[in-house]
């Protein structure tokens, strides 16, 4: 007899495949194979539920797990949060810059303790698990410990770096340059390809900072991730500062400033990215830069964002950018992504680009893309790891005969007015065959 125990999961799946195609496959389930040696497990098959019973009933070392009233899907990719934002999620929003310094920042400045970041660490990791979010790019404060602890203790894998700040930063957040580099060096080479080197924005982290830290990045496999074109009043500040410096006199733009200072990559994540010319737009494609676009965080001051302007899905899609979504926790008010394929939804709507199963694609498999993990994760496939989201529908019987787009508005659509973070919407969370939550 095998001491291997494999696991027979009941269910309905729903697949992400692109922007246009998602599988509505109800009555169908997922036979996960254990990983020797390890608490892990693998999609071995796909088949439908009834053939699973059968086989688990021939076969003793399984153990059958009867999800079939619930829909599962993959687990959340949240390409771009602030977990030190946490706190700053729902308050007062004007614009950026004086969001940051008013509220961002003093609240980053908290995890300068170890006891307050491990108390935040258990309930912002209680929050991902329930939230279904197990991957993505995260934005620590600028203390090494806060990083190391959140990489350490995040469930699911999710990329995290602290935020480079050497210039136009508070006195009690600004670190020297060397500081910056050398904790930059320290968690690069210990993290490898789980670090993303996080220079806050141009405006706070110098350029030879971001050059000798791209370095780091590059020898060791990192990510990069920072912010550009936000806003117009951000891009005009950038542009300021950066007339001044030797080197970057007849730089023309935000893009351009990255380009030079030499941070953009196919292993590099902008934030936002809602004002580019098309020069812009042709440097990220050359350099197969990626943008995390977070709807939630630009949508209007009315809607708890920040109200940066939308953005210019049309033009990204045409020049072949690849992106997908994140929360922007705290200029984001709502960490679950079940918001944010809402919001981007809803403001695509004049658009007709947007629908929800290219919104469910941009929160799952496309993330995963772009973090060069879509051969384990983001979508249900033979040999991929067996993780996957529970949700209960109203009426399940009505929905077998659905298309996969109307049973992902069923699952996923919340009016507006009717959205306050859609935590409690996810039923359960499973990280690599493992129950979390
Ligand atoms: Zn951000």
């Amino acid at each position: 007899m095998s001491l291997v125990k494999n696991k027979i999961i009941l269910g309905n799946l729903l697949n992400p495949v692109s922007d246009n195609k998602a599988q509505w496959l109800p009555n169908i389930g997922l036979w996960l194979e254990k990983i020797r040696g390890k608490n892990e497990y693998k999609i071995k098959i796909i088949q439908k539920n009834s053939i699973l019973v059968t086989e688990a009933k021939r076969l003793r070392s399984v153990e059958l797990i009867d999800l079939s009233a619930f829909i599962l899907t993959p687990t959340f990719c949240d390409l771009h949060f602030h977990w030190v934002q946490d706190d700053v999620r729902e308050m007062p929003k004007d614009d950026l810059l004086y969001w940051l310094k008013n509220y961002t920042w003093p609240t980053e400045d908290n995890f300068k303790s170890i006891n307050y970041t491990k108390k935040k660490l258990k309930s912002f990791s209680k929050k991902l698990t329930e939230s279904g979010t197990l991957s993505g790019g995260c934005y620590s404060s600028i203390h090494s410990h806060a990083t190391e602890m959140a990489l350490n203790g995040f469930p699911g894998e999710i990329i995290v770096g602290n935020v480079q700040m050497t210039m136009n930063s508070p006195d009690y957040l600004i670190q020297s340059k060397s500081d910056c580099l050398s904790m930059t060096k320290t968690l690069s080479t210990k993290f490898k390809n789980r670090y993303a080197v996080t220079p806050r924005f141009a405006i706070t982290t110098h350029p030879e900072v971001m050059n000798s830290s791209a370095k780091f990045a590059k020898k060791n496999r990192s990510f990069i991730q920072t912010h550009l074109s936000e806003t117009k009043e951000e891009i005009q500040a950038v542009m300021d500062i950066y007339s001044n410096f030797p080197g970057f006199e007849k730089v023309k733009s935000y893009t351009e400033v990255y380009e030079k200072s030499g941070i953009l990559g196919e292993k590099t994540i902008m934030g936002h990215g809602i004002y580019l010319s098309p020069k812009e737009l042709s440097i990220l494609k050359k350099t197969k830069t990626a943008i995390a676009h977070c709807p939630t965080s630009n949508a209007p001051i009315s809607n708890k964002g920040l109200g940066s302007g939308l953005f210019d899905l049309k033009t990204i899609n045409k020049h072949k950018i690849r992106w997908s979504l994140g929360s922007d926790i705290g200029a984001g008010p709502y960490l679950s992504m079940v918001d944010v394929m809402n919001s981007f939804v809803s403001q695509q709507k004049r658009t007709g680009l947007a629908n929800f199963t290219s919104a469910f694609y941009r929160a799952s498999l496309a993330g995963e893309e772009i973090l060069q993990k879509s051969l384990s994760r983001g979508s249900f496939k033979n040999g991929k790891d067996g993780s996957f989201l529970c949700w209960k529908p109203k009426n399940l019987s009505l929905l077998k005969n659905k298309t996969a787009e109307e049973v992902l508005k069923k699952v996923f659509y919340v009016p507006n007015n009717k959205r306050d973070d859609c935590l409690s919407l996810n039923q359960g969370t499973y990280w690599k065959g493992v129950k979390l939550f």
